[in-house]
């Protein structure tokens, strides 16, 4: 029954959901796979889309890849067809959109953040959050982020792993930069300077801070205050 059809979505391992299907054929029906015993039919036509939830699963350095699930709803103009939630990863929501002839309307309070780089960034944030902030000296005034020069340069490179104890043998070395970047512009160049095909080594990885090329990794960005 599934033979021929655009598989669009891998497995989800986070609410064991085996995926969705939607169809190019001619009669233009949508199949989605709900699941393990189930399979909803809507045609493409009468239906109506739209992403009513988008959930992130928070990561941490030792954890694999940034995920954002979707939850779509499919209601019919049919009133045979009962309306359906689907789940959906957000890396493939363009792949979604493209094949699939309707419309796909967004409730006002969902963000999508589609591009990997983006999602990266709130984990990167989230991750920062967690680490000891940094204290300006007395004296020392916050200058604007020197990347976007639209906002204060909020964070501090502090060698911080070792004494965490995460990693002894921490290649990382000490920047000695005063404040000059904010934090997206930060968390935006640590995101360019990953390999984009192994999105499980980020957080886990080391990059040069953006002017003086010491090493850091993520433990070490500290928040100003
Ligand atoms: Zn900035
Ligand atoms: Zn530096
Ligand atoms: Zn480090």
């Amino acid at each position: 029954m599934l033979r021929g059809m655009v598989q669009l979505v891998a497995l989800l391992r986070s609410n064991g959901n085996p995926g969705c299907f939607a169809s190019r054929q001619r009669h233009e029906k949508l199949y989605f796979l709900v699941t393990t015993y189930h399979i909803y039919t809507a045609l493409q036509s009468d239906c109506h889309v739209t992403v009513t939830e988008s959930k992130q699963h928070q990561l941490s350095p030792d954890s694999t890849s940034p995920i954002e699930i979707l939850t779509l709803r499919v209601e019919s103009i049919n009133p045979a067809v009962r309306p359906f939630n689907i789940s959906l990863n957000s890396a493939d929501y363009t792949d979604f959109r493209e094949k699939l002839r309707a419309p796909i309307r967004t409730s006002p309070n969902v963000v999508i953040h589609q591009t990997i780089s983006e999602l990266f960034l709130e984990t990167f944030r989230a991750q920062v959050e967690l680490n000891q902030r940094y204290k300006l000296p007395s004296g020392q005034e916050v200058e604007p982020c020197i990347g976007c020069m639209q906002v204060p340069a909020s964070t501090k490179l502090v060698r911080l792993c070792q004494t965490t104890g995460m990693d002894n043998e921490s290649e990382c070395q000490q920047c000695f930069c005063r404040p000059m970047w904010c934090l997206f512009c930060l968390g935006r160049w640590f995101a360019s300077r990953q390999d984009q095909q192994r999105l499980e080594t980020w957080l886990s990885s080391k990059v040069p801070c953006p002017t003086c090329r010491a090493k850091f990794c993520i433990l070490d960005v500290c928040m100003v205050h």
